[in-house]
């Protein structure tokens, strides 16, 4: 039976460090019976002159309801980019561990690797499903591997990752596994969010980026156990979410009704795209999807992306990923936006 204790994981010089006390971690009960005169704000009233709330309880708490997951386990970042650069921070030693990801995926990982000085480790993907293979990833783990990324649904493939496998690698590993799930609110299976009561070397990321429709505010969302999120809060940037941000999220979270139902739009949108991509000659392949995007193969991948864009589309071309020739990542947009693709397609197969 493995032992899974973050003190074994941790970097030392985070475990021993302080943290920066702000003004609002001294003194937190936001009333106006109080006169405030701690945080060398301004006090005239712009609507923002003063500081933000460092742990946004608000915009965690109504997390929490739509998530049914306690608030004291999530941590909120400036996007996803911020939280995955925290993990790095707090448990990889530079120039001395490692981490494992799948490959193809997301290309935040490797950048954050390499920014933090941690050796990365690409586990291909079975060609055939884009499922991990197992064997192959525990090849890779040695005494110094400290992390290993999956994403699931995974970008740029879309599938997502077996339960089974997913569990297998969170009960054989000992340190963590971080499972970005970007995509989750487009697929029909649950999030693992649920399971880090069982197994607290699960760490979950999710963004209110893409089913939120909020790229613009970024932000990134952690869950993980307390003894995690403790480490991480301690690690933060004080004020990281700005009050314009936590404003604009707490109105949407409040509307999460809304956001259901787009995000039902999307899914409809992507089943009617990828049956009419069925009819395209040069479309070798249609890769199945749980997120919202579709990849495909196709006979000359740089070719029809060029072709694309004279025409005013703008795709990713996957091409030069992993087990990815020639192929390119379609996102579903609306559906006025789908028929123009779909019809530039047509004439370019004509
Ligand atoms: C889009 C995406 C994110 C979101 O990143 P943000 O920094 O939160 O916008 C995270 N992970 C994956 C795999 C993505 O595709």
């Amino acid at each position: 039976m493995k032992t899974f204790n973050i003190d074994n994981i941790i970097r030392p010089n985070i475990k021993a460090m302080k943290a920066y006390s702000s003004a609002r971690d001294e003194f937190q009960e936001i009333t106006n019976d109080f006169v405030f005169l701690d945080a060398n704000e301004n006090p005239y009233e712009t609507g923002l002159n003063r500081y933000p709330d460092p742990f946004q309880r608000n915009v965690k708490n109504e997390l929490s309801t739509i998530k049914n997951y306690p608030a004291n386990q999530i941590l909120l970042g400036n996007g996803s980019d911020e939280v995955l650069d925290l993990i790095f921070r707090a448990f990889c030693e530079p120039n001395q561990d490692n981490v494992i990801a799948i490959s193809p995926s997301y290309g935040m990982y490797s950048v954050l690797a390499n920014l933090n000085a941690i050796e990365y480790r690409k586990s291909l993907l079975n060609e055939n499903d884009f499922q991990p293979n197992i064997e192959d990833i525990f090849s890779k783990v040695d005494a110094n591997t400290k992390m290993i990324f999956l994403c699931s649904p995974n970008n740029p493939t879309g599938e997502i990752i077996k339960k089974e496998y997913i569990l297998e690698i969170v009960k054989r590993f000992n340190g963590l596994v971080i499972i970005d799930e970007a995509y989750i609110d487009f697929s029909t299976e649950p999030s693992w969010i649920e399971e880090i009561k069982n197994y607290p070397n699960i760490i979950v990321i999710q963004t209110l980026s893409k089913a939120f429709g909020l790229a613009g505010i970024r932000l990134g969302i952690l869950y993980a156990s307390q003894e995690i999120i403790a480490v991480l809060n301690k690690i933060k940037p004080p004020y990281n979410i700005n009050q314009l941000t936590q404003q604009k999220a707490l109105e949407i979270l409040k509307d999460y009704d809304k956001i259901k139902l787009t995000t039902q739009t999307i899914i409809e949108q992507k089943q009617l795209l990828e049956t009419a991509l069925k009819e395209i000659t040069f479309i070798e392949k249609i890769y199945p999807s749980d997120a919202n995007f579709i990849l495909i193969k196709v006979d000359d991948a740089t070719n029809r992306y060029n072709e694309l864009i004279e025409k005013g589309i703008v795709i990713r071309n996957r091409t030069n990923d992993d087990l990815c020739k020639n192929c390119l990542r379609i996102t579903v947009g609306t559906e006025e936006e789908n028929e123009k693709i779909l019809s530039v397609f047509k004439l370019l197969s004509a």
